[in-house]
């Protein structure tokens, strides 16, 4: 019988020769600029924290009282279990912040985009997709069975062309983004994007992942900062901004009403724990009574901006939080992390197959310091110096 998986230890040889094998850091210590690693206290450029709420006080009160008030778990899925308050709130406050009709909360941001794309399309119908896009907008893609096109990243005259050629030959079409691409850091063409919708008659799924808490003067998102007003499906998570757990979707009534009775992954989960959600509503709160955190955040990301031009660094991009920087192969890209991690600095190389070329990831948190960026910069330029010839 053991002979059936002796494939596993093959394939991890085959993952560690590539230079693809990766394990998580261990890290002691509440979410925050400053982070407990191996008995050290080391400074967190790897989180999606970018508001510093994921260790607030008013969040950790939020989740204790729920956990008070409806104990530690959910309890069944919430058809057949029944919800709670707290998941009405939660919903409401998503639609609230993203000005539509409904919201529904997924267990992730994940969840909620493979369900909800499953849901939307099927054999008949169309996908076409940025070829950047987040993992689960792909497996989304992959588990309607629908055909799924990629078009080149950001790239609208693919798109228009691959909509020219093919629209006509399927029954619906649905086209899905991150609005900020999560390893590039960079923005889509939302309005664009939408006009060749409008044109071809699609949908259009966007994943705001990256951009809740971030964009848009009360941190709805980047396609509330662009004013668009056209009916879309917006997508996205409580994880990062948001500081705590869970997904949602947030568009038309009849949308959420539909997703409730066919997204597989909502209707046959266990509902969000009450700590999660209470966390979630309490954190939408401050991002809309709190505009000087997201504030900072932008500040902090200026600074590193000039910091990284000073030291003639380029960044892939530098329109989000995210500011990923292509520092050679992957060896190299590891050796430079490595070489940041010994100063105190949690700065992650990210390598192929996640992306398609190694990089160092760095993400700003609205409570990094003035000296803790500059130290960042400083240190990166070093490392980077040592690495050439
Ligand atoms: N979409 C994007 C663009 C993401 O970066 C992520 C998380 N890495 C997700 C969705 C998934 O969200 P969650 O972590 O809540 O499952």
């Amino acid at each position: 019988m053991a002979e059936a998986y002796a494939w596993i230890e093959q394939s991890l040889n085959t993952i560690r020769r590539a230079n693809w094998y990766r394990s998580p850091q261990l890290i002691a210590s509440k979410a925050g600029a400053e982070v407990i690693i191996n008995d050290r206290s080391v400074l967190m450029f790897a989180s999606n924290n970018y508001l510093g709420l994921a260790g607030d006080q008013r969040l950790i009160d939020a989740a204790i009282a729920a956990c008070q008030a409806y104990g530690t778990g959910a309890t069944g899925s919430r058809l057949v279990s029944g919800h709670l308050p707290l998941h009405q709130e939660l919903e409401q406050t998503i639609a609230n912040l993203k000005q539509t009709e409904a919201a529904l909360v997924f267990s992730s941001g994940y969840l909620a985009n493979i369900g909800t794309i499953a849901a939307l399309v099927g054999k008949r119908d169309l996908i076409l997709g940025d070829v950047y896009n987040h993992s689960c907008l792909k497996n989304g893609a992959i588990l309607s069975g629908a055909t799924v096109l990629d078009y080149g990243h950001s790239d609208l005259a693919d798109l228009g062309n691959k909509l020219a050629q093919q629209r006509s030959q399927f029954r619906r079409c649905l086209i899905t983004t991150d609005s900020v691409f999560s390893m590039d850091g960079d923005l889509a063409p939302l309005t664009e994007i939408m006009a060749l919708a409008e044109k071809y008659d699609c949908m259009v799924l966007v994943d705001e992942a990256h951009a809740t808490g971030v964009f848009g003067d009360r941190g709805a998102g980047l396609v509330n900062a662009l004013g668009i007003k056209q009916p879309l499906i917006q997508v996205g998570t409580l994880s990062k901004a948001l500081g705590s757990l869970g997904g949602y979707v947030a568009g038309s009534a009849q949308l959420i009403d539909f997703l409730r009775n066919r997204a597989a992954s909502w209707i046959y989960t266990t509902g969000l724990s009450p700590a999660d959600t209470a966390a979630a509503i309490a954190a939408i709160k401050i991002i809309n009574t709190e505009p000087e955190r997201r504030h900072q955040l932008w500040q902090n990301l200026e600074l590193l901006k000039k910091q990284l031009a000073q030291a003639n660094i380029i960044a892939i991009a530098t329109e989000s939080p995210i500011v990923a920087i292509e520092v050679g192969d992957i060896a190299t890209t590891l050796a430079i992390a490595a070489q940041l991690k010994e100063k105190g600095l949690f700065a992650p190389a990210i390598r192929p197959p996640t992306v398609p070329t190694p990089r160092i990831r760095l993400t700003l948190i609205a409570t990094h310091t003035e000296a803790q960026i500059n130290h960042l910069a400083g240190c990166l330029k070093q490392a980077v110096e040592k690495t050439k010839p």
